[in-house]
């Protein structure tokens, strides 16, 4: 983002500022469809609920993964406008819900949209059965997360030695499973989780049609990594392994759909914030700023992501540790940033920092979280 703009939007607003370029939004939208136009796009509203976000997705003509009620509603709001018969067809052309374990008021609340929704125990399937009977399922897959930043095999998944018989369980108690879903880790630099977890699903496909089910969809989650850094390897061509492989493997007319957050919101925000303190404690210069990771830094604690920081000012740099504003010590952005000698009341700013971020903000210890700016909605 262009500096000027983020010094003057902090001069205006004040700080903590979370600065969203929805031009970018709509790029990181194009460039998934363009290197993938076999599969449809599911934005995985919990990287960025934020509802304006949303809606540039939904007018780019994405769909969504959600995972809670609230984020279900921010999402039909959107389609609430069409006729009620159109609006009932579009369900499961816009959203999923890829969230395996469901509270029964959830399902309860879910049943009257039909929706299409994941799973991945019997248990579930007892309750969707009973609670949510007008529900189509998809059976999410347990794949290998390897390398992947954050790990998402050890909550949820079936074994691919059960996954027949669980298809079969849902069956017996009147559902239809759709397909098979699964996701191979956020930020998944390792293109062979892709290439495995195909592979499984596959073997899956042809198990469950040799036993009579017909599986029609194929949901190859999220894991698709934003561009931190240089050592992350080019979307372009991870997208040409996974469509050859998804062209060998999963023909037309199967459908296939995919479930980015990251990937379409990483690089869309940038977070500006104030010096408020400094010191120098042990040889080192400490500098304190007025966002943290109870903050829009969250992503260092949940996301397992480190945030670098820069100053708008060009002069030599050295090694510092960076704070956020609450009175604990959590709350560490960076022990090893490369600063120049800032003074208190000048501002720094971290890019790609749109996903997992200001969704996991808290208002802990008083603070509030980052006043978000959308650009060039
Ligand atoms: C979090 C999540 C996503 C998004 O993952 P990214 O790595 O951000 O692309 C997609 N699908 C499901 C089921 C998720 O839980």
């Amino acid at each position: 983002m262009d500096h000027k703009t983020l010094l003057r939007l902090a001069k205006t607003h004040g700080t903590p500022l979370f600065v969203v370029d929805h031009k970018v939004l709509r790029e990181n939208y194009l460039q998934f469809r363009k290197h993938m136009p076999r599969v449809q796009v599911y934005f995985a509203v919990k990287a960025n609920s934020d509802p304006e976000i949303v809606k540039t997705f939904y007018e780019a003509g994405a769909s969504f993964d959600v995972a809670s009620v609230a984020e279900f509603l921010t999402v039909h709001a959107l389609i609430k406008h069409l006729p009620a018969k159109q609006r009932q067809d579009f369900i499961w052309d816009k959203i999923i819900y890829a969230n395996p374990i469901k509270a029964i008021e959830t399902l309860q609340q879910l049943d009257p949209y039909k929706p299409l929704v994941t799973y991945d125990n019997h248990e579930e399937v007892v309750k969707i059965a009973r609670y949510a009977p007008h529900s189509g399922l998809v059976l999410r897959l347990r794949v290998p997360n390897t390398g992947s930043m954050v790990e998402l095999s050890s909550k949820f998944g079936a074994l691919p030695g059960e996954a027949v018989d669980l298809i079969a369980f849902a069956h017996n108690n009147k559902l239809v499973v759709e397909g098979l879903s699964f996701h191979v880790g956020s930020q998944c630099t390792n293109p062979q989780n892709y290439v495995q977890a195909l592979h499984l699903a596959a073997s899956i496909f042809a198990e469950a049609k040799s036993r009579g089910f017909d599986l029609k969809l194929l949901d190859i989650g999220g894991g698709f990594p934003a561009h931190y850094d240089a050592t992350v390897p080019a979307f372009k061509s991870l997208a040409k392994t996974i469509n050859a492989e998804l062209d060998r493997l999963f023909p037309a007319p199967i459908e296939i759909l995919a479930e980015p957050g990251r990937f379409l919101v990483a690089s869309a925000a940038t977070a500006v914030a104030k010096i408020i303190g400094k010191a120098v404690r042990g040889g080192k210069l400490c500098y304190y700023l007025d966002d943290g990771v109870y903050h829009t830094f969250s992503g260092v604690i949940f996301d397992h992501c480190q945030y670098h920081l820069q100053s708008f000012k060009k002069a030599p740099t050295q090694l510092c540790s960076v704070f956020g504003p609450t009175c604990d010590a959590l709350d560490t952005i960076s022990l090893a940033e490369q600063l120049p000698d800032l003074d208190l009341g000048e501002y720094v700013f971290s890019e790609n920092i749109g996903a997992y971020s200001a969704a996991s903000s808290t208002s802990f210890n008083g603070f509030p979280p980052a006043k978000v700016i959308h650009l060039n909605q």
